[in-house]
């Protein structure tokens, strides 16, 4: 069994719906078919909400536009028999719809619950379409299955209570082909949930990791997993293959072609993915597996990515600092917090660290450390927290990077000879990736720098 999953740009319009038609139908074994809100849809679900909560009446309009899309569809691409029954059920779902979006602007409030059931419209219209796209489709309903918690505010796979449902639902039920809402959850009572922007890649490696696939295939809009993100570096190219480590990092530093959770998952079953172009089928695309390289190997740089949007914090004491006991502390305070930390950084006092973190997660941060830290902070042994914004931290990823001198060498000279404003960089010997920190006005110059330096301009 396979499960295959279509992003937003794969079923946008009627064209790239063909695509996965005939993508899904030329399959001969089992595939569970995971799918996205049509392109879109999801960011045009949320600026919707957003004018009906400042009082907006084009809420109204704009509800029969999103309404025309998806009939559009149904038009050309649903079987004349199906036709009317899908444009109802489409048509119910729009009146769930609007409902929602009156109460916002009724009340000009848009709480993370409205906000949640608005974009899980997307997927249900979705799924709903396509399940009758593809000849002898069922259509499953992942809110019953997908469980989601509630962890530092951000809802999180409640995997116990997914697996068994998952089990419950697919096992013992024969189906050719099954289509799946991604991203959409539900929590323990029922109320709508989410995976997470981009978390109908998780929906599916959630799927294939509890049902034993033999592969999971994520189809999108480009030929495979490239060097760098293509929409900034142009001459970035398809990587053939990359272990899990290699992808895992790649992601975790903003490569958006697959969304961060989504490898632990098939990586924990050794469950191959593969990145595929709905819009060129037949490129081989990129295989992520376990094929990390024997370590005395010489050590290939596979992909360089960033997160933009990084902030630092450095905490500077007053003395001496023992600075591995003092990491590990701040590690652990970001840890116990859900704070993700993106790299610990040597600075150039040797009382002092810095940590990098997304600008989502600063203000969560920052209290954790407060928090942790204030008994140093009142009696001054520790200075008050320095706080940069608008950096974008940066890294090139390869396996067994700690075998090799050459590529941290390689790369600490580029930075020296393109005089980037290096506010911060990975320390210690790194294992798969070396990340370093640059003002944000700086970032696609450094890319493409290091893109440059390690693959080629
Ligand atoms: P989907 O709708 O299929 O989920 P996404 O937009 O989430 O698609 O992800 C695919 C996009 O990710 C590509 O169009 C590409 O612009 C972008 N991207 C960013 N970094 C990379 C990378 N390293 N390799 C490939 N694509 C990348
Ligand atoms: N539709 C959701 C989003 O746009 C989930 C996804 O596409 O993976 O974030
Ligand atoms: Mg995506």
């Amino acid at each position: 069994m396979k499960v295959l999953k279509f992003g937003g740009t794969s079923v946008g319009t009627v064209e790239s719906l063909r695509n996965v038609k005939s993508i899904v139908e030329s399959c001969n074994e089992r595939v569970i078919v995971v799918v996205s809100a049509l392109g879109g849809f999801t960011d045009q679900l949320i600026a919707t909400a957003r004018k009906a909560e400042a009082g907006s009446e084009e809420y109204i309009s704009d509800l029969q536009a999103m309404k025309q899309r998806h009939f559009n569809i149904i038009d050309e691409l649903v079987e004349d028999c199906d036709k009317e029954s899908v444009k109802d059920q489409i048509s119910n779902l729009f009146e769930s719809l609007s409902r929602t979006y009156k109460g916002v602007y009724l009340l000009e409030e848009l709480s993370r619950r409205s906000l949640d059931k608005v974009v899980s419209f997307g997927e249900r219209m979705s799924s709903c379409i396509i399940s009758k796209i593809i000849s002898g489709a069922m259509l499953f309903d992942s809110p019953r299955f997908i469980k989601t918690l509630r962890r530092f505010g951000k809802h999180v796979l409640d995997n116990d209570s997914t697996q068994k449902l998952i089990h419950a639902e697919f096992d013992n039920v024969d189906f050719k082909v099954a289509v799946v809402p991604g991203f959409i959850a539900t929590d323990a009572s029922g109320v709508f949930t989410n995976l997470g922007r981009g978390g109908s890649d998780y929906t599916a490696a959630i799927l294939a990791a509890a049902l034993d696939a033999q592969v999971l295939e994520i189809w999108t809009d480009v030929d495979g997993f490239m060097t760098a993100d293509p929409r900034l570096i142009k001459e970035a190219r398809v990587i053939d293959s990359l272990s899990f480590i290699e992808a895992m990092e790649l992601c975790n530093f903003g490569a958006k072609v697959i969304y961060p959770p989504t490898i632990y998952p098939v990586f924990h079953k050794n469950i191959p993915i593969y990145i595929k172009n709905t819009f060129n089928p037949h490129a081989p695309g990129t295989c992520i597996k376990d094929n990390r390289s024997v370590p005395s190997q010489q050590v290939k740089v596979k992909g360089v990515s960033s997160v933009t949007d990084s902030c630092m914090i450095t905490l500077k004491s007053a003395s001496d600092l023992k600075r591995a006991d003092f990491n590990t502390r701040v590690l652990n305070t970001m840890a116990r917090n859900g704070v993700s930390v993106l790299l610990v950084s040597d600075t150039s006092s040797k009382n002092a660290t810095s940590v990098a973190v997304t600008a989502s997660e600063i203000e969560q941060a920052l209290e954790a450390l407060e928090k942790e830290f204030a008994g140093e902070l009142e009696t001054g042994e520790l200075l008050p927290m320095d706080v940069q914004r608008n950096l974008a931290t940066i890294a090139i990823v390869a396996d067994n990077m700690r075998n090799d001198v050459m590529v941290p060498g390689k790369l600490r000279e580029t930075l020296a000879l393109g005089k980037l404003t290096v506010v911060g960089r990975s320390q210690g010997t790194p294992e798969t990736s070396l990340a370093f920190v640059v003002p944000g006005s700086e970032r696609v110059y450094a890319l493409q720098l290091v893109h440059n330096v390690f693959f080629g301009s």
